[in-house]
């Protein structure tokens, strides 16, 4: 049985010996339901724009039109990382960009309708087409989807994502991180992410640890998603990302949260959802707690590029594959890729859009192969 709301209250601020039994517990959930299996996906980022109309507090991504490096990237520069991921044997297409630019920025619209479109979701879609043809499985990350938006991507894209961040409204208050970006009200996202689920995409989301929230408010937003889980049974992983400060933006000198704050986190939230969900912790933002991590109950390590960098953090590089895979062997696990849709999506009725199964049993073709 899943965690309570109180117990998981008391779990989240374990330290000393009850930490250990924490992670012990979480762990041994992992076991049974994932074995000693972590996965990756080797995959290429195309941060499509970085315009956005949101300025959350901790972003060095975004950019407005007269800012020297923002950027939209044209067919052609998406076509030629599309064809240096393939050479590198990438099978995720990540698009990742801003959310709703063509809301705040008219030099924007101006963009898309020389591009030939009216709306971003619009020429992520055609981004998608593209990578569909050069092999990819694209997953994409486009800020808050209108039910609209996500019913014209959902054909193209083998999983959907939105970090729901938090669930505190709080965080959207003066002086919080989320004060400036309206599109990270938790309503919003909530509403997306319900959205997703009543139209069957197999989805990724997350929380944001560290950005001012309360312990209690992380554990609230687990409950969140494992709500719409239970109703929906979509959710296919929960990242835990932390926050890491970046000079130059407004919580430069914020502390980030320490490997212990990171571990009891994650090990929560595999207690809050349960075994067999899948959880992940981006690699390149917690470089020196690969084994913590692992002892406190992840089963996956979300994209890795041999190709792209992480444009949302580009201080932080992708580890190698091969170093992570004996990271993982010394630790007693092994490292094993998988498409941006989870096994446990791939057959599920209703879930895989038609013209992406070719794709992804060709893509999947090869991970067998390579792995004999
Ligand atoms: S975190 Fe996302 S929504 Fe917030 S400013 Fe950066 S790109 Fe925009």
């Amino acid at each position: 049985m899943s965690l309570s709301a109180r117990d998981a209250y008391q779990a989240i601020r374990s330290s000393g010996s009850e930490l250990e039994s924490l992670l012990e517990a979480a762990a041994n959930l992992r076991d049974q339901f994932k074995g000693r299996t972590v996965t990756y996906s080797r995959k290429i980022f195309l941060p499509i724009t970085n315009l956005c109309r949101d300025r959350c507090s901790y972003c060095t991504f975004r950019k407005d039109p007269t800012d020297p490096d923002a950027w939209t990237m044209s067919p052609t520069e998406i076509d030629d990382v599309l064809l240096r991921g393939a050479q590198q044997g990438c099978k995720e297409a990540l698009m990742c960009l801003g959310d709703k630019p063509e809301a705040a920025f008219p030099q924007y619209r101006k963009t898309l309708t020389e591009l030939g479109h009216r709306t971003t979701a619009e020429y992520v879609a055609r981004a998608c087409e593209m990578a569909i043809e050069r092999g990819f499985l694209p997953h994409t990350n486009a800020g808050v989807l209108s039910l609209d938006e996500m019913k014209l991507l959902r054909p193209l894209n083998a999983s959907l994502g939105l970090m729901l961040e938090n669930v505190s409204a709080r965080l959207s208050e003066r002086g919080m991180p989320h004060f400036s970006a309206p599109d990270k009200l938790p309503s919003l996202r909530l509403r997306m992410i319900r959205g997703a689920g009543e139209l069957s995409i197999a989805f990724t989301t997350g929380i944001l640890i560290g950005i001012g929230e309360t312990l209690e408010e992380r554990v609230d937003s687990l409950i969140a998603i494992r709500q719409l889980h239970e109703q929906y049974g979509h959710i296919q992983e929960v990242i835990i990302q932390n926050f890491r400060a970046k000079p130059g933006t407004r919580m430069e000198s914020f502390a980030e949260p320490d490997s212990f704050d990171v571990a009891r986190t994650v090990a929560t939230a595999r207690l809050v959802l349960g075994g067999r969900m899948n959880i992940q912790v981006p690699p390149n933002l917690n470089a020196r707690d690969h084994t913590l991590l692992l002892r406190a109950g992840i089963n996956d390590w979300g994209g890795i590029s041999p190709v792209t960098r992480d444009y949302v953090n580009p201080e932080a590089a992708w580890p190698h594959v091969d170093k992570l895979a004996e990271t993982c062997r010394q630790a007693g696990f092994t490292l094993r890729e998988r498409l941006a849709t989870y096994d446990e999506f791939l057959d599920r009725p209703g879930f895989l859009p038609p013209r992406l199964r070719a794709v992804a049993a060709a893509r999947q073709n090869e991970i067998v192969q390579g792995a004999l």
